[in-house]
């Protein structure tokens, strides 16, 4: 038995102002590190194939795409047989000319290598699921968690189903519903944690061997992207389609529960005054360049010093012009900047003033993903405008934990109201000393007033956008009935 582990990892934002090429791909990337370790534990003989992965940002130019398909495909044949392909994919990526890059991947994987072996692949539940993946993979496996803690577990599922139906010990069959709900649920608190673990509780239980509880992802802006539910059982199709349908009602249910925790600029802000044990947290998720932004955006800046906010810190902003100005000025200096809203229209208008250097680290370490090694970011440096300090660097990532203040001399414990670029993957490593977290919607490229934004592809009718009721839910699909 031979297992080939591999991935190509994409999070495509349609409206994102950063362009994706060929150079924009790594080989680091943790899902796909935590499918190796699956594999390998498994005892079974592993090849550790090739991974890209870009940040999140606009589709893929088309060639380039192509290229990263062609040679993960050339490898696998290559390199083979094997009994066994697990693919690390994310599940919401779009290349020019392909909607699908999921569906298509394993499509050529399946050409390529034929219908005698077993392909496993693991997806980000932001993911855009279609009926090509569906078909052509023999295991979809979705993570559950929203800040993702669960990959290493989902892996480890994925490897375990997979080496038992090569070894002809289940024999999978998938419902599949897709939901007409543009969405988002933060996994750690109810409704959407009881969803998680009644899914985990089936999973240990009965003939249920996976549940995939899938977000979606807005702005993909495909006609697949959207909420949906995948039920692998084995070898029982009517029970994969009674709990499919019950979790998409489920899902429909609470398609509000999250989304209604996002406040406007002003509505954040005025809660400020009210804040006293421990600083105020504000996501600022319009713009979180995890799911594709420039990191640059200026609205809840502007605000916030119009109303002449004290200690209040900011981060992280993507501005390496501004950030080239404030080393060569160095510690202490006042420079002039032009500060943000260099990305894209969607960021606002750039701060332009006198900022005062208060910190500058050269070989900066940010906070990842829980479970995950800091990031070295490179240079980072902290600026003072009135009474607030705004963290920049030249590299975009979004704020995962408390370490980004930390590194330019900004104490997140004393400071009244932090603001970070990301939407919900900070929340575990803030909640523990935030007064209050709160999820503002600034109008940037990942605002979640989806009728700002101007969708090509998706489908309708969607909510919130079209009016639509539990009605509008397919019937469950089957796949793997042969
Ligand atoms: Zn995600």
């Amino acid at each position: 038995m031979r297992i080939y582990v591999g991935g190509l990892i994409h999070e495509t934002n349609a409206f994102s102002p950063v362009p994706t090429r060929l150079a924009d791909y790594g080989d680091h990337c943790g899902s796909y590190e935590d499918l190796c370790a699956a594999a390998a534990a498994s005892g079974v003989e592993m090849y550790r194939g090739r991974c890209a992965r870009a940040a999140p940002s606009a589709p893929t130019v088309r060639a380039d795409y192509e290229t990263l398909r062609n040679s993960l495909v050339s490898e696998i044949v290559a390199q083979g047989p094997f009994d066994c392909i697990l693919l690390s994919l994310h599940g919401a990526q779009v290349a020019e000319g392909y909607p699908d890059c999921e569906g298509d991947v394993v499509a050529a994987v399946r050409g390529a290598c034929g219908n005698d072996v077993t392909i496993g692949v693991m997806l980000d539940l932001h993911a855009a699921i279609g009926l090509r993946l569906l078909e052509q993979a023999n295991l979809v496996c979705v993570i559950k968690e929203y800040p993702h803690t669960d990959f290493p577990e989902t892996a480890a599922q994925l490897v375990d189903l997979a080496l038992r139906q090569r070894r002809g010990q289940i024999s999978p069959v998938t419902a599949f519903v897709p939901i007409p709900v543009f969405s988002l649920w933060h996994t750690p608190l109810p409704p959407s944690k009881t969803l998680v673990d009644d899914a985990r509780a089936l999973e240990s239980e009965s003939s249920v061997l996976h549940i995939s509880l899938v977000h979606g992802f807005p702005w993909s802006d495909v006609a697949d992207a959207g909420a949906a539910v995948l039920v692998i059982t084995d070898g029982d199709p009517e029970g994969a389609v009674r709990h499919a349908r019950q979790f998409a009602h489920r899902l429909w249910k609470i398609r509000d529960a999250d989304l209604g925790h996002y406040q406007s600029i002003e509505e954040c802000l005025d809660q400020v005054p009210l804040s006293h044990s421990g600083p105020l947290v504000i996501a600022d998720a319009g713009d979180n360049p995890g799911a594709g932004t420039g990191s640059d955006a200026t609205w809840i800046l502007h605000e916030v010093v119009a109303r002449g906010l004290q200690n209040v810190a900011l981060a992280l902003f993507h501005d390496p012009e501004a950030l080239a100005r404030v080393v060569e000025g160095g510690v202490g200096a006042t420079v002039r900047l032009s500060l943000g809203g260099h990305s894209t229209e969607l960021a606002g208008a750039p701060l332009v003033g006198d900022f005062t250097v208060t910190c500058i680290n050269p070989t900066a370490r940010i906070d990842a993903m829980p479970g995950y090694e800091p990031i070295a970011v490179g240079t980072l440096a902290a600026v003072r405008y009135g009474g607030v300090q705004i963290v920049l660097g030249d590299y975009r990532e979004q704020v995962f934990g408390p370490r980004v203040f930390r590194e330019v001399g900004i104490d997140p414990l004393t400071t009244s109201v932090l603001v970070v670029k990301s939407a919900q993957h900070f929340y575990n490593a803030f909640a523990s000393f935030a007064s209050t977290i709160l999820y503002c919607d600034s109008p940037c490229s990942r605002t979640v007033d989806f009728a700002r934004l101007p969708f090509s592809n998706r489908r309708s009718p969607m909510w919130p956008l079209e009016e639509c009721g539990i009605g509008d839910i397919p019937a469950p699909v089957l796949i793997g009935v042969r």
